[in-house]
């Protein structure tokens, strides 16, 4: 029995592609449920990122499924063009290797049986579902929700590209359950996003040293650090709820090993109990651990640089998209600020 983390894309206040007044989190949401019944029919344990019509980043889905320790995932989307004539299926993979491949080849091939135009697979390395998922991941663009052809293809033949999808996510995670090859991880039934309950307030407290420890701030009621041009050189920092993995970019030592801390953090062991070595901080990055069976949170942080009075726009944990480097920092300049919060 393999763990399976189906993903319908988009969703909530984002409805993916339009075209003929349809929108594509709703066929893809329809389609992740019968996928996921075909699936837990034949004894296999689905992940749903979503089963509603709700908003997740694509770094929660991918954080998500990494956490619930899925085999395999499969991200379900429809395609969109500005020409009503493009039309066809494709998967997507991060790489053509292994059982997204195996996948891929067997779908698309399918696919194309049941009257889509085959556009073969294409290798994406920069969406976050697939380069940020830890399993072998694929992303099914069934048909163009632009075309009326493919549009009349996914309603008439639903059930059997539901199946063929299905069968293709089976055929990549045949081998290592079949052959079980002892790499079968009994995990806890997952949660559906749904069922999950709003954790509420997550308090950040985080104190930083120049040449003394300064108070400890919380959120984002003040800064941490001294200020204009006086380089931060430890970073302690905690959270009322979960927990928050942390690493620094020093002068001394570049990028120091990740640390994890709950509830408190220790300004009197300056090797495990705070970020930094003594020398000046000049990067820092940092990821939030929602406790299992909540909404996602996710850390907020932003850094001042030496000869810079202003804050460099936020880094939200270690995305890299929107014009996040996936940590706070230049790697050359030290922090003389610092302020990070969760929401
Ligand atoms: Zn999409």
């Amino acid at each position: 029995m393999a763990k399976i983390c189906l993903d319908a894309g988009h969703g909530g206040r984002d409805s993916g592609a339009v075209g003929f007044g349809r929108l594509e989190k709703d066929d893809v949401l329809r389609m992740v449920l019968r996928v996921g019944t075909i699936l837990s029919g034949k004894g296999h344990n689905i992940y749903y990122t979503r089963d509603d019509d709700i908003y997740e980043s694509p770094i929660t889905k991918a954080t998500e499924a990494n956490n619930a320790g899925a085999d395999f995932f499969a991200s379900f989307h429809r395609n969109s063009a500005a020409s009503a004539e493009a039309s066809g299926y494709e998967t997507l993979v991060y790489a053509i290797a292994d059982k997204a491949a195996v996948c891929a080849d067997y779908v698309n091939a399918e696919m194309e049986k049941l009257g889509f135009r085959n556009r073969g697979t294409k290798t994406r390395t920069d969406l976050t579902v697939l380069n940020s998922t830890k399993m072998q991941a694929v992303l099914f663009e069934t048909g163009f929700i632009s075309n009326a052809n493919d549009n009349a293809l996914f309603d008439a033949k639903f059930e059997a590209i539901c199946n063929v999808l299905a069968n293709g996510i089976l055929k990549a995670v045949g081998d290592s359950t079949v052959s079980g090859g002892g790499s079968v991880q009994v995990t806890p039934t997952p949660i559906p996003p749904s069922n999950k309950k709003e954790l509420g307030h997550v308090d950040c407290t985080y104190q930083c040293y120049t040449d003394r420890w300064w108070a400890p701030v919380h959120n984002q009621d003040d800064w941490g650090g001294k200020g204009d041009d006086y380089a931060i050189r430890y970073i302690g920092i905690c959270v009322s709820k979960g927990s928050i993995k942390g690493r620094v970019y020093t002068r001394k030592s570049g990028w120091l090993p990740w640390l994890t801390f709950t509830n408190s953090y220790n300004t009197n062991d300056l090797v495990n109990g705070v970020l930094g070595d003594g020398s000046e901080i000049l990067a820092i990055e940092l990821y939030y651990y929602t406790p299992d069976g909540y909404m996602y949170k996710e850390v907020h942080y932003r850094v001042s640089v030496e000869g810079n009075s202003s804050f460099y726009t936020k880094q939200v944990d270690n995305q890299k998209s929107d014009g996040m480097d996936g940590y706070a920092g230049d790697k050359k300049r030290f922090l003389d600020k610092f302020q990070a919060w969760i929401e």
